[in-house]
Parts: C-alpha cells; structure tokens; sequence
C-alpha cells in the first residue's frame, strides 16, 4: 500500500509525520505523495482540508486519516497518543472506508463567459468586500428571494459544525447528502425581505446564487480565497458533488459522539 503524511508543520507535527514514516517504512509500505492510497495528516482539520484539496483529482482512489495536535480535530479526530495503534491499523489493512458527499461550486465570470468548477468538504460562502451583496437565490431553477446582507454560505454536512454552525445552520448527519444554504446578517424590513432560516436542500436540487449588484466579493471554498484576479463574478451554482471524499475508518466513532466531544465536553 502506498502512503503519504502530512503534517501542519510546527514542531510536534513534523515529529509525529517522521515516526509515522519510520514506522510505515518498516512494515514495507510505500512512501507515495503523488498517488498514495492513504493520506495521513497531522495538524487540525484545516490540515486536513489543505490535504482534501491536493488530492481532488483522485479522490475515488483517496482514503484519508487525521490525528489533531493541539486543535479542534473534527476531522482529524486521532490524537498524539494514538499514533502507535493507528499506524498498526494502517499496516493491518485492508481498512473500512466512510464516504460523506462533498459541494459542488461552479463559479462563472461576466468577463468572457468562462467559468471554473470547485469541490468543497466544508462549505463555500461569498461575501462583499464593500457593501451589501445583493443576489438572487434560485433554487432548482425558479427564483426563491433577492438576498441583501453580508454574504451567503453553503456548506456540506461534515461542514455543518463549521462554519454553517456560527451562522446559526443546523448540524446535518453525513449520510444525509445535501447542502445547507445560511444567511450572513440579511437585511429584513418592509421593502427586503429573505426567509431567514438556513435551507437544507437534497441532491439534484441546485442553489444558483446571481449577483445582481457591482460590489466586489470574496468566495472561499474551505480554507482558502478563490483568486479571482480581477474578474467578475456573475453568478455560484451549488449542489451535491457526485465526489465523495473517503475517510479510513478503524473503529467506530459516531458523528454525533464526534459533535458531543467537540462542542459540549466529555
Ligand atoms: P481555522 O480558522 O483554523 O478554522 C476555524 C476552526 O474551525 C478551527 O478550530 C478548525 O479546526 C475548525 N473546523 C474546520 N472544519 C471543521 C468542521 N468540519 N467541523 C468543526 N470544526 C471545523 O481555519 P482552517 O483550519 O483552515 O479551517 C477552515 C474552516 O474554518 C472553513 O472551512 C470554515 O468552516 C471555518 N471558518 C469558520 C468561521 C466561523 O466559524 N465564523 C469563519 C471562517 C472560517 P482545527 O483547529 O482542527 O483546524
Ligand atoms: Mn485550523
């Protein structure tokens, strides 16, 4: 089997990548960072995200494993502590394989007509950069509302306790593959008016968010700013990802214990 880790790269992550490695190397694995089998990460679940986006163009052939140093881990959910135990796992293989649906986001430019297409394990969310944004929100391709405010986010069901969750989204199991649209501070009087409450819409329905005003925005997928070079966006169309991305699973750990852990306590 081939592997790569990655790690965050403070101390204690580069530590724990390089006796992972020794480990793994021992037991004849392959160190492979162009088409491994399995990626470990070591650092938080922004380790993780970072890890996602560098193998999107093989996911179906992706497993992935996090161990979190010192952050939230709600992906990379081993800890230091744990390493031994996993790295026998990872030799012991073949291992269970968890799959949760990813975001589509296909952005397209005023300029030229083009457009770029996007996958996301949390959430995408465009906001303005100076104004209000005001957009239109179709949905399955019929007009729902003119949305004015902040910005909008879309998020995955795994990214339903990120940001979703500080936007008052509600937190979705991933076996249900969906996407929930939430609202950043809407504007909502007698002449604007948006529903309000974050929607949770199933496959095959698409959210077409169309810019209707010219202030300049901001998209990000997970962690990181689309480069938007100066172009203009027309519009974001967002649905359930035909992609999954793959989580290696070597014991249970239940969603909902993970949300338990992660936000209330022990
Ligand atoms: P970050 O600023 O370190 O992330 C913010 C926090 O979100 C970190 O504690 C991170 O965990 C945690 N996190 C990431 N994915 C999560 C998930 N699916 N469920 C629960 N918590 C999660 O930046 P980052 O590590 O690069 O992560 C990018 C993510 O930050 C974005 O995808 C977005 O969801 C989130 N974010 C949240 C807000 C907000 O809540 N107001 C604002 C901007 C961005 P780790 O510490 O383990 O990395
Ligand atoms: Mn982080």
């Amino acid at each position: 089997m081939k592997y790569t880790v990655a790690s965050r790269g403070d101390q204690l992550s580069n530590d724990l990548q390089e006796t992972i490695q020794t480990r793994l190397n021992a037991a004849d694995l392959i160190e492979d960072t162009e088409e491994p089998d399995i990626v470990i990460t070591v650092g938080g679940d922004g380790t993780l995200l970072e890890a996602f986006h560098a193998y999107t163009h093989r996911l179906e052939e992706t497993s992935f494993v996090g161990i979190h140093t010192g952050h939230l881990g709600f992906y990379a959910d081993w800890i230091p502590d744990e390493v031994e135990s996993l790295v026998t796992h990872i030799v012991k293989t073949p291992f269970q394989i968890v799959e949760y649906p990813t975001l589509e986001v296909v952005i397209r430019y005023r300029d030229n007509n083009s457009s770029e297409r996007f996958l996301a394990v949390n959430e995408s969310t465009i906001k303005s950069t100076e104004g209000s944004l005001v957009c239109n929100v179709d949905i399955k391709g019929e007009k729902f509302e003119t949305f004015r405010g902040d910005g909008l986010c879309m998020s995955t069901p795994s990214g339903s306790t990120a940001y979703n969750k500080a936007l008052g989204g509600a937190i979705l199991h991933p076996s249900l593959a969906s996407i929930q649209l939430s609202e950043m501070a809407s504007i909502n009087n007698r002449v604007y008016r948006t529903v309000g409450s974050p929607l949770v819409l199933p496959q095959h329905h698409t959210c077409l968010l169309k810019l209707l005003n010219d202030v300049s925005v901001q998209v990000t997928i997970d962690h990181f700013n689309v480069s938007l070079d100066g172009k203009n966006v027309d519009s974001i169309q967002c649905r359930v990802a035909e992609e999954k991305v793959r989580f290696a699973r070597f014991r249970p750990f239940p969603f909902w214990k993970r949300v338990k852990e992660s936000f209330i306590g022990e």
